[in-house]
């Protein structure tokens, strides 16, 4: 569902990302890793162009969405993001946060809207607050919010770049089940994390990223329990 050739990307004379290939199939979850400024968020920002690649490909659905003459906001729409900060609308409730993008950008009309979203909220386990704003929302139930705000446009996968790192450590525990429930039900995920136990036990690959390259990718009991890179080993020696 995601292929991605050649990319690379610079910030003016800093190329952060140089050179980068690799797939997500269909029904894939493929967490990345890697240290600080490493280009994990790049990567996934120009995975739905919120960051314009400097040179490579990349190619969404079957879409190639670095082609200029695509309509980046048709393809972008099908793409769900979610971010280490919410982003929820403060003055909307979890209902309206999860309906004005349907409404406005998908054209469905009210009632419409209004089931899809309930349906969602129940899928994150938070069917009781739908009318609950989020500043009275824990951050568990915000990030809960923000991912069943982005399953209501039905989207074709999900990028997640650090969904848990800004929450408290008891917050975390139904942030990772609600993604390890979307996991088991099929939806095609690229989840940037610093959460080894979820990247081994939910992930069918682990790619290790350092200095904007991929330096080790495979299977989790490969790349977290048995890296082959002194790099992948020094990172794990510190995030463990
Ligand atoms: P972290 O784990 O801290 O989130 P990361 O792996 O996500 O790090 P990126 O955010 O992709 O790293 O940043 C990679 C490098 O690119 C960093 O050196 C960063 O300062 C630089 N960078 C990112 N965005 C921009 C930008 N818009 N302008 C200039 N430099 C940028
Ligand atoms: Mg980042």
């Amino acid at each position: 569902a995601i292929e991605v050739r050649g990319l690379r990307k610079s910030f003016g004379d800093l190329e952060v990302l140089r050179g980068i290939d690799f797939r997500v199939a269909r029904g894939e979850v493929v967490c990345v890793i890697g240290p600080s400024g490493s280009g994990k968020s790049t990567l996934l920002r120009c995975v739905n162009l919120l960051e314009e690649p400097t040179s490579g490909t990349v190619t969404v659905a079957g879409v190639e969405i670095t082609d200029p003459e695509v309509d980046i906001d048709r393809v972008r729409r099908r793409i769900g993001m979610v971010f280490q900060s919410f982003n929820l609308f403060p003055h909307l409730s979890a209902l309206g946060n999860l309906t004005i993008a349907q409404r406005r950008v998908l054209r469905r009309d009210k009632a419409e809207a209004a089931r899809v979203a309930r349906e969602r909220l129940a899928r994150v386990g938070l069917t009781d607050k739908e009318s609950a704003y989020p500043a009275q929302l824990s951050g568990g139930q915000q990030q809960r919010v923000a991912i069943a705000r982005a399953l209501a446009m039905d989207p074709e996968l999900m990028l997640f770049d650090e969904p848990t790192s800004a929450l408290d450590p008891e917050l975390v525990g139904e942030v990772l089940a609600v993604m390890r429930s979307l996991a088991d039900e099929g939806m095609t995920m690229l989840v940037v994390t610093h959460e080894m136990s979820f990247a081994r036990e939910v992930a069918d690959r682990v790619v290790f990223m350092d200095g904007g390259v991929i330096v080790e990718e495979g299977a989790p009991e490969q790349v977290v329990g048995a890296p082959r890179h002194a790099r992948t080993r020094s990172f794990l020696a510190r995030v463990l």
